[in-house]
Formats: structure tokens, sequence, C-alpha cells
């Protein structure tokens, strides 16, 4: 199979990059494939909203270029900071005008909410399901385009380059170039193979490597894992992003529910067992403070009083107000027996964004040619160690416009490349025992829990490592010997996922961002991406 241009993924990143590419050229084929349901995605769980200047009376760019550099600790590039800032205001009107609908004041001005890190009101949303109108919005939109097409359920397992011809490939190999992807057939279990002149990487986050996420199952790391393989480059993939505020449910699995920091925007206040308002013990800004310091403290305030949750008290907002601005949460909490203008909200932090990732330039190119990357899946800059909230379906948005746009300079000139192997399973056997994957699953979700959380030490890292070293070994000798599953690429997926964070975190010497290590409390003077 071959196409023009090739997307893995359908959430914000990838949908709107498909949008922009068709709209430009009628006569070329896009294909975007997606490992489950076209709209699950992380993209469609956002709840809080997507940050942009829209009160030019009260807010500026320079305000929102200002809290995202503050927020990023140093580490943000600059210049991208701008450019996302300044280009985001156009892409979100695009998106309105392709049907999104923000909420609005009676007098027909956005009603604009505020979340930590925010000096100023500019979150749009569409009551506290923001993600789910955004998605809804774009694949409407791909209707009009008969020359997109959407594969469902296919799992992409790898990038093909030079290597898959016979050359070695290292990291010092200086073009290696993308010439599409293998992909697993989830219905006849076969590996296709697609090739394409351009293909875009825009397969979201990673927060199922820990026992306690956000993210809904798709986020393993895939395309994180793929670029890795193929010897390109991934930065900065220690700032992993808890979100302070998951509703806690003990005994419950799969993703956690959000209470979105909107909540604490609205007047949310957190309290500990003791029923004490504790933040503003941490920080001055209190609820409103940055996500890591805020799930720093309720991770301290845990530790401390020895529970496994604090609460988030909304019972002084009239119920009304709350019901309209939070429609969801409210429903979740009453199916729970929580009665939120009576009770209080047990909550604990859940991972819930990577801001490193695939390395990009501000055109989002990866250091692999006519590959490119963005969405949670990339490091653009734009976040350096920390994101601020709401700024990464900004992101997504900006980024997936520059890629489209770079791209269409040069498609042209590209040849889809020929006589590339099938993918071979000879010598594989069908695989007799999930326990093998499951089980390594849990263990791989407890090490980077345990280990590699909220708080680092030196000593937990070293562990985390020679753990992971153990699950890759077993995992490796299982692929090798197994027909491919899902399963099973996402287990190595994710331990190499894993393996990078934990690397990352340990070349760190210093708590910067969302890296906090208590064997470097303080902040180097060295200021530095890491670079795998
Ligand atoms: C609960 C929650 C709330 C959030 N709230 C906000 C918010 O209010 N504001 C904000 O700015 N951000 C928010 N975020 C973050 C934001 O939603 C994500 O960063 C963003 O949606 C990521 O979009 P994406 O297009 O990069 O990836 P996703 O939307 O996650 O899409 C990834 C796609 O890649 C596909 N894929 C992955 N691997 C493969 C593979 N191997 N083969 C084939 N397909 C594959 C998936 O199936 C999926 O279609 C929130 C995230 C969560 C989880």
């Amino acid at each position: 199979m071959q196409t023009d241009f090739l997307i893995i993924g359908s959430g914000i990143a990838g949908l709107t990059y498909a949008l922009k590419v068709a709209r430009q050229f009628p006569d070329k084929q896009i294909l975007i494939i997606t490992k489950a349901q076209a709209d699950e995605t992380n993209t469609k769980y956002a709840q809080g909203g997507v940050a942009g200047v829209m009160d030019a009376e009260n807010d500026s760019f320079d305000k929102h270029i200002e809290d995202t550099l503050i927020a990023g600790d140093g580490l943000c590039n600059p210049r991208v900071v701008e450019i996302v800032v300044k280009e985001g205001v156009d892409r979100i009107r695009e998106l309105i005008q392709w049907g999104a609908q923000f909420d609005k004041e009676k007098d027909g001005d956005y009603k604009l909410g505020k979340e930590g890190g925010h000096s100023e009101f500019r979150i749009l949303h569409h009551k506290d399901v923001t993600g789910k109108e955004m998605e809804r919005t774009l694949l409407e939109e791909l209707n009009e385009f008969p020359n997109i097409t959407v594969i469902k359920h296919w799992f992409v397992v790898d990038l093909i380059t030079q290597h898959h011809l016979g050359c070695l490939v290292t990291k010092a190999t200086p073009d290696i170039e993308c010439y599409g992807v293998y992909v697993l057939n989830r219905e006849t279990r076969q590996i296709e193979t697609v090739l394409a002149k351009i293909t875009l990487l825009a397969t979201g986050g990673n927060g199922q490597v820990y026992r306690s996420t956000t993210n809904p199952v798709i986020a393993t790391g895939d395309g994180l894992a793929m670029v890795y393989r193929a010897k390109g480059r991934i930065e900065n993939m220690e700032f992993i992003q808890f979100h302070p505020t998951a509703l806690y449910q003990p005994g419950v699995t799969g993703p956690s529910f959000l209470i979105t920091e909107a909540v604490r925007g609205d007047g949310g206040i957190l309290r500990n067992k003791d029923g004490e308002a504790f933040m503003e013990r941490y920080d001055e800004r209190r609820d409103l403070a940055p996500r890591d310091i805020v799930a720093r403290a309720i991770d301290s305030e845990m530790k401390r009083t020895g529970t496994e949750h604090v609460y988030l008290d909304v019972r002084h907002i009239p119920v009304a107000n709350f019901i309209e601005h939070f429609p969801n949460i409210y429903e979740k909490c009453l199916s729970i027996g929580i009665d939120v203008s009576k009770h209080l909200i047990p909550v604990a932090p859940a991972a819930h964004y990577s801001c490193g990732g695939i390395k990009t330039n501000e055109w989002g190119r990866t250091s692999i040619r006519s590959l490119y990357a963005c969405g949670e899946c990339a490091s653009t800059g734009l976040h350096g160690a920390n994101r601020l909230a709401s700024n990464s379906l900004l992101e997504a948005m900006v980024f997936a416009h520059r890629c489209a746009m770079d791209a269409a300079l040069y498609v042209n000139e590209i040849q889809v490349k020929s006589s590339i192997p099938d993918w071979n399973a000879e010598g594989t056997i069908q695989p007799k025992e999930m326990i093998l994957i499951t089980q390594s699953f849990k263990e791989l979700q407890s090490v980077m829990s345990d280990y590699v959380g909220i708080v680092r030490t030196n000593t937990r890292l070293h562990r985390a490592l020679k753990r992971l070293d153990l699950l890759w070994e077993e995992t490796e000798s299982l692929y090798q010997q197994t027909a491919l599953s899902p399963q099973l690429c996402e287990l190595r997926n994710m331990i190499t996922v894993g393996y990078l964070i934990v690397k990352g975190a340990a070349f760190r010497k210093e708590s910067r961002g969302l890296h906090f290590n208590t064997d470097y409390p303080g902040k180097s003077s060295l200021i530095q991406n890491i670079v795998l």
C-alpha cells in the first residue's frame, strides 16, 4: 500500500494536519492510521480547554508568553513559545470556523477560564468536555475531503528506514530516512507495508507507563519508542506532568477520572484529612499554583498524614454554577455517591502529560528525513521543564499547521521508495500465555510509579533501571519468538519509554520544573535539554 501523506494518529494533531494537507493538495492521497476507534484519543478526554489570547483588552501575547516561560522553568525555547502563542489564535479561529462551539457569555463574548499558572482569563472551553468537542469538529470536517482515508484498528509497529534495506543505521548515521511503516492489521493479523512520501507521527502521550494516569489505554508512547528504535532523537523525557487532582477511587482499574484544574480556577479548595486548606503553606498562589507545585504539595501532605488522597472542596460554589460549568464532573461524582454540594471530593495525583518527546525543529521536522512529529509525542521546545495548563491542544494545532506548511514545500520532490522487503515473521508462533505480557505490564507500572514518580532519588532511579533491564530482556525474548500482537508491541514500547524517562531523570543532576530529585534539590547553573 502507498500514499502521499501518511499520518499515524487521529487526535487533534493528526486530524488538524490531515485537513491542512488535504485542502492544499486535493490531488494527493492522505492516509490516517489509528490503532483504536478514530476518536479514542487523549484529545477526546481534554476537559479544561485551550489557551489563547482572545481578550485583547485585558490580556496580551506578552503575558501568555511570560506565563509559559515561567512554567517551563528555564527550558522553553523562547522563539517556539512566541510562535505558539501568536499563531495559536489563528488556529483557534480556524477551528471555530470548522464548527467548534466554545462557551459564551450572555453578551456573546467567549467565556474565558483561568487555570494554574495563567495570569489572565484565557481558556476557551466547551463545558468540561472541550476535547470531545474539538475531536468531533475535526472528524466532521474530515468528511469534506474525499482524498482522506482513515483506517481504524491498525497498529503501527515500526518505522521503515535504511535499516530495513540492510544498511547499518546508528545514532551517528547522518541521513536516516523514513519510507513509511510496518503495520499490524488487527483483523487479518498480517503485517502490512505502508509506504509514503511523508510520514507524520501524531501518536500522543505515554501516561499508561504509570499505574495511575488520566490517559486512556491508547497512550503507550508507541511513536516515541519507534523513533528511538529508528535511532532518531528524543529529549527531556524526565518531565512527566502529574495532574494533581484525579478522582481517587480505590480498587477501580483503568484511566483515572480527571477533576480539571478549572474547578480550582472557579474557587475549589484543596484540603487535607484534617480539613486544613494546606496550599497556603506551600505557595502564595495557593490552589492556583502551577501543577508541579500543587502535585508535590499533595504528595507531601499524603506522606505526612499517611493517607492515599486529599480532598477538593467545592461546597461553597453555588451548585447551579458548578453544574453549568462542569456537568460531566458533577454527574461522575454523583454516580459514585458524592454530592459535590455536600461532600468533599477525594483526589490524588496521576500521570497526565509528557512534556518531552520526539525532538523536532520549528517546523515539526524530526531528526529523521521525511518524518514529522507533532502533538503530545513531540518535544517542540514549548513546554520546557513543565507545561502550562491548556497549552498542549494549542501547541498541537500550531505545529500540525507548521508541519503541513513545511511538508508542502518538498512533497513533490520525493518518490515513494520501492523494493522495501515485507515484514519477516518466520519462525514465530502465536502467543500461548497472555499472562507473560499482562504481568510484565503491571510490573512496569509499579516500577515507574514507585521509583520514578513525583519525587525521585538516585537510589530509586538506579533500582528502576535494573528492574527495567530485566523486563526488557524477558520481553525481547518473547518478541523474537512470538507472532506480533498489539499488547506485546505496547509492552515493548512502554518499557522503552520507561527506560527513556529513567535515563533522562538520571542524567539531570538537579531539580527543575517537573523533575524533583531529593539528592539534587536545587537548580544547576547549566541549563540544558537532555537528548537521548
Ligand atoms: C484527561 C485529560 C485531560 C486533558 N485536558 C487538557 C486540557 O484541558 N487542555 C489541553 O491543552 N490539554 C489537555 N490534555 C492534554 C491533551 O489532551 C493532549 O496532549 C492532546 O490531546 C494530545 O493530542 P495528540 O493528537 O498529540 O494525541 P492523541 O489525541 O492522544 O491521539 C493519539 C493517536 O495516536 C494513535 N496511535 C498511538 N499509537 C499508535 C500506533 N502504534 N498505531 C496506530 N495509531 C496509534 C491513537 O490511537 C490516537 O488516535 C488532557 C489530557 C487528558 C488525558
